[in-house]
């Protein structure tokens, strides 16, 4: 007998999550410098990280030796002064994907069903699996949520729906009067999470004030993260805000110490870093404005985007992207998504992007027709 065959067969049928390749790995596998090497497949922020959370990280250095504040006390207070809500509404996570995580196994079990977009983040049908639970994914309008079919999907059974907003592979984003009807609308005991890692990259008059919906509606929880804007992939820490009720289920099923001190550090500074976050902001702006223009003469089509990325139509996406890693440009294939025809770009810095068009440029030149 093998010791995995035991293992629930909901466990053994999950498809592992398909990560952006590492610079270590394209420079291992094709003999490249890694100091050639462009990386612009997980949707991280090119600016790097920013100067006060470096000082934070770097006083923190000494005291590593001891267990982090497990109640993250002030990143929490400098995230209920920045967002005008309770510390005991906010979950800390090791990345906004623990959060998603964390929601999961504390409203959903085996019995239950969990409703998600198709092309949606690749996060909620795994944290669903997991459980051992129904996902039901419904199929995307535009290549965004279709929140009418979504609502129309959501079961007896149901615990959760899962929404991105804007939403990552597409970059597709909802308005806030369509998103709150649709929250609205759905029965109380059906947890919405909507994940808005994005949010922070949308023009300021597009922002949703979610925060106030949280008052109207305790079955909502939002998620964000310190990956994109902020800078922080690396360090993983991203939270959650809802009702102190939903905060404290969420808090019970973490793992003590989820987020290290470094994290906690950092991100505390770097929410207070806004000139950064403008810098960082601004540069996208531009930067999507080039790739959108590059795309076209190319003549190749593209999904508008909210986010700091873009989606973008190849054919072979397979054939492409090989040859854009072997210019040294990593570039996110998306089949996994349900687009196999498509990858996806993060926006770089204009330097990074004007060598990614240019690579491009040359792999759909010299690929078209095979
Ligand atoms: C990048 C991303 C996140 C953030 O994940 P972290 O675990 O916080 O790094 C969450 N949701 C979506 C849709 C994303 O694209």
């Amino acid at each position: 007998m093998n010791i995995c065959d035991v293992a629930p067969s909901y466990i053994r049928a999950i498809a592992p999550y398909q990560p952006g390749k590492p610079i270590s790995e394209l420079a291992r596998e094709f003999g490249l410098q890694e100091a050639n090497i462009i990386k612009l497949a997980s949707n991280e922020n090119p600016l790097g990280v920013s100067p006060k959370a470096q000082a934070a990280i770097r006083a923190v250095l000494d005291g590593l030796a001891l267990y982090p504040d497990g109640n993250g006390f002030e990143l929490k207070q400098a995230l209920s002064r920045h967002l005008k809500v309770g510390m005991d509404q906010l979950v800390l996570g090791n990345g906004s994907n623990d959060v998603l995580e964390l929601a999961a196994r504390a409203f959903l079990q085996p019995a239950n069903s969990a409703v998600y977009a198709q092309h949606a983040f690749a996060v909620y049908p795994l944290v669903v699996q997991a459980i051992g639970c129904k996902g039901i994914e419904v199929p995307a309008k535009n290549f965004g949520h279709d929140l009418d079919a979504m609502a129309k999907a959501v079961q007896d059974d149901t615990r959760i729906v899962f929404v991105a907003n804007p939403n990552n592979p597409t970059g597709t984003w909802i308005a806030p009067d369509a998103m709150e009807r649709f929250i609205a609308a759905l029965p109380a005991q059906v947890l919405v999470v909507l994940d808005e890692a994005y949010n922070e990259y949308l023009r300021p008059e597009l922002r949703a004030d979610s925060i106030s919906w949280l008052k109207k509606y305790p079955n909502l929880l939002l998620t964000r993260t310190f990956s994109k804007v902020y800078g922080l992939a690396g360090l993983r820490v991203g939270y959650a805000v809802g009702s102190s009720g939903v905060a404290d289920l969420l808090n019970r099923v973490r793992q003590p110490f989820n987020v290290n001190s470094m994290s906690l550090a950092a991100a505390a500074a770097a929410l207070d870093d806004h000139a950064f976050v403008r810098k960082s902001y601004e540069l996208n702006v531009a930067g999507m404005a080039q790739m959108t223009a590059g795309f076209k003469q190319l003549r190749l089509d593209y999904i508008p985007s909210y986010g700091n990325f873009v989606t973008f139509k190849v054919g072979d996406a397979q054939a492409v992207n090989l040859a854009l890693l072997k210019a040294g440009v990593i570039v996110r294939p998306i089949a996994g998504y349900g687009l196999p025809q498509w990858l996806r770009v993060t926006i770089g810095t204009a330097a990074e992007n004007t060598r990614f068009l240019a690579s491009l440029k040359s792999a759909v030149g010299s690929t078209a027709g095979s």
